[in-house]
């Protein structure tokens, strides 16, 4: 028996002939950048998440290093956001030239901790970055207050988070702009890379529209230094199938994570914190004490396991100069060590959950044994 953390094959199996067809009709169209599928999946994205633009980009992280220069973000400037994510989130206020400032999580949602934004403020910020980890919403309601009351500009980091919704809004249309990530395990992923931002403000959608394509609207008219950073044609035809099966792979996601929470009560593990629709489960995500002997174990036994994200942002290498301190961190810090993310995808079934879910009882049974002989007394 093998569980793998996300089977993109079992989905791609369930919608092969439509898929099949969309890439011909891309092929036999003999338009392959910026043409009709990528123009009418905007249109359904803007509609799906409420907002009068969406952008189709080249990947996540340019949707957020895109949506940083729309916005203004150059040197010298200074962008708060979480030490708990994908590296990818502060890369893109790195190549703007800024500087990542980073506020502590909450530990209950993983997400970043709203009462700890204020006091990373100075005269240098001019934006927040909170990211719905795992699928989960970000509190953006507190999150919008400092940004008014500092003037500051909110881009959602909403790469693992198509579809949830905050007090009934699409994630992504609360801030000033949204990033999606395309990225084939997101929720709703391409075959290939892919990025789109979402935004109500007409201002940032004509830059980022000209950012994507070498500061160009009109052909071979420049109007500044832009990119290469557009959504082809063969992806925006598979995101458009896609997107019309999103809401009910997220649904399905909601009813695993309800059968492992019923299934992994009274273990001495942390459940996910998500009620409604304000989590897509894009990862089921759990707390625990012995981690990696966990991980090891379902291993064995042919269940994957990732986690997401062992190494805390400030601490990563690539971020040591900027010098910050294990202490400052103390929630990133817990959860890089104790969470593990189980498999999780629409296309799980009961019995695998089921199975899954006896292997961690035996787990903790085996390390129960273990550790009445040392004594040692385990969290809950
Ligand atoms: C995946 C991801 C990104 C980057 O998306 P790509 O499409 O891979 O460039 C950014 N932020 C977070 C939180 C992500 O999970």
């Amino acid at each position: 028996m093998q569980i793998l953390l996300v089977d993109l094959k079992r989905q791609y199996s369930a919608i092969e002939k439509e898929i099949d067809r969309a890439i011909k009709r891309v092929l036999a169209s003999g338009q392959f950048i910026l043409g009709n599928e990528v123009s009418s999946l905007e249109k359904e994205i803007a509609e799906y998440t409420g907002v009068k633009h969406a952008v189709g980009v080249a990947s996540g992280t340019d949707a957020l290093h895109l949506s940083l220069l729309a916005i203004g973000i150059g040197n010298g400037d200074e962008v708060i956001t979480t030490p708990f994510t994908f590296i990818a989130t502060t890369e893109a206020i790195t190549y703007c030239g800024a500087t990542p400032v980073f506020a502590d999580i909450d530990i209950n949602t993983y997400n970043i901790d709203p009462a700890k934004i204020e006091g990373k403020i100075t005269k240098k910020t001019k934006a927040i970055i909170p990211v719905h980890m795992y699928g989960r919403s970000a509190d953006m309601g507190k999150i919008l207050k400092v940004a008014r009351n500092y003037n500051l500009k909110v881009v959602e980091d909403a790469a693992q988070s198509f579809g949830t919704e905050y007090n009934g809004k699409k994630i992504g249309s609360i801030g000033d702009i949204g990033a999606f990530s395309f990225f084939p395990s997101k929720n709703l992923g391409a075959y290939g890379d892919g990025g789109m931002i979402v935004t109500n403000n007409d201002v940032i959608a004509d830059k980022v529209r000209m950012l994507r394509h070498h500061g160009s609207s009109q052909k071979y008219f420049h109007k500044f230094i832009g990119y290469n950073s557009r959504l082809d044609e063969i992806q925006a035809a598979i995101l458009r199938i896609k997107l019309k099966m999103i809401d009910g792979w997220n649904e399905k996601r909601r009813k695993n994570a309800l059968l492992y929470n019923k299934l992994l009560k009274g273990l001495p593990v942390r459940l996910p914190d998500g009620k409604g629709r304000d989590h897509i489960y894009h990862a089921y995500t759990v707390r625990m004490k012995n981690r990696d002997k966990c991980s090891r174990f379902l291993s064995e036994n042919g269940v994957s396991s990732a986690v997401y994200y062992p190494v805390p942002l400030p601490a990563q290498e690539a971020y040591r100069h900027l010098g910050y301190s294990e202490s400052e961190f103390p929630d990133s810090y817990k959860a890089s060590r104790e969470v593990i993310s189980l498999p999780m995808f629409p296309e799980l079934e009961i019995a695998e959950i089921e199975t899954i879910c006896s292997l961690l009882k035996k787990f903790f049974c085996n390390s129960k044994m273990i550790m009445s002989y040392s004594g040692k007394v385990e969290m809950s």
